[in-house]
């Protein structure tokens, strides 16, 4: 006996993607804004430190900012890292001074463009490890890239994009 049974792919085309623009739809909320804890200020659309030209009187949209956290602050404030740079080898332990300079200068840069990108902690117990937390996984990233650029030694790049997080491992014996 023939069985008229029709198999379709219905169940597929009917899928519907969920996820799709879920990020856009994000609203930004009113504008400008200003970090109760740092006091980087966020308007048109994006944050930038006090200061910068567009957030000061005279710009012809400025409004009194409206209070809030920013996301690095929130990480702070949560000791919740995104990020994570681990050094070891005995080249940090000969060159460290000068290793945790380019590590503040390169973050103090970074800030220039992202300052909710921070170095959130130095975790110095150990003579031969430093680990460096940061609050976006950018920075860590970052922070990986100038090390290699300005030591050379080996880097590692892990990242968990489900968990947004990074670690970073650099070695230079
Ligand atoms: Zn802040």
């Amino acid at each position: 006996m023939q069985t008229n049974k029709r198999y379709t792919n219905q169940t597929f085309t009917k899928r519907v993607d969920h996820e799709a623009g879920k990020h856009r739809s994000t609203r930004a909320g009113s504008e400008p804004q200003v970090c109760a804890d740092c006091g980087n200020v966020y308007a048109d659309r994006r944050w930038t430190k006090p200061g910068a030209p567009s957030n000061e009187a005279k710009h012809p949209h400025f409004r009194p900012p409206k209070t809030t956290i920013c996301l690095a602050c929130k990480a702070i404030r949560n000791a919740t890292p995104s990020g994570y740079v681990h050094l070891s080898g005995k080249f940090l332990a000969a060159h460290r001074e000068e290793i945790e300079q380019l590590l503040a200068n390169e973050a103090a840069r970074a800030a220039e463009d992202n300052p909710l990108g921070r170095i959130m902690n130095w975790d110095e117990t150990k003579e031969a490890e430093l680990t460096v937390t940061t609050t976006t996984e950018h920075l860590a990233q970052r922070l990986g890239h100038a090390l290699e650029k300005a030591f050379r030694g080996k880097a590692r790049y892990d990242f968990s994009h489900e968990n947004k997080l990074a670690h970073v491992w650099w070695e230079r014996d």
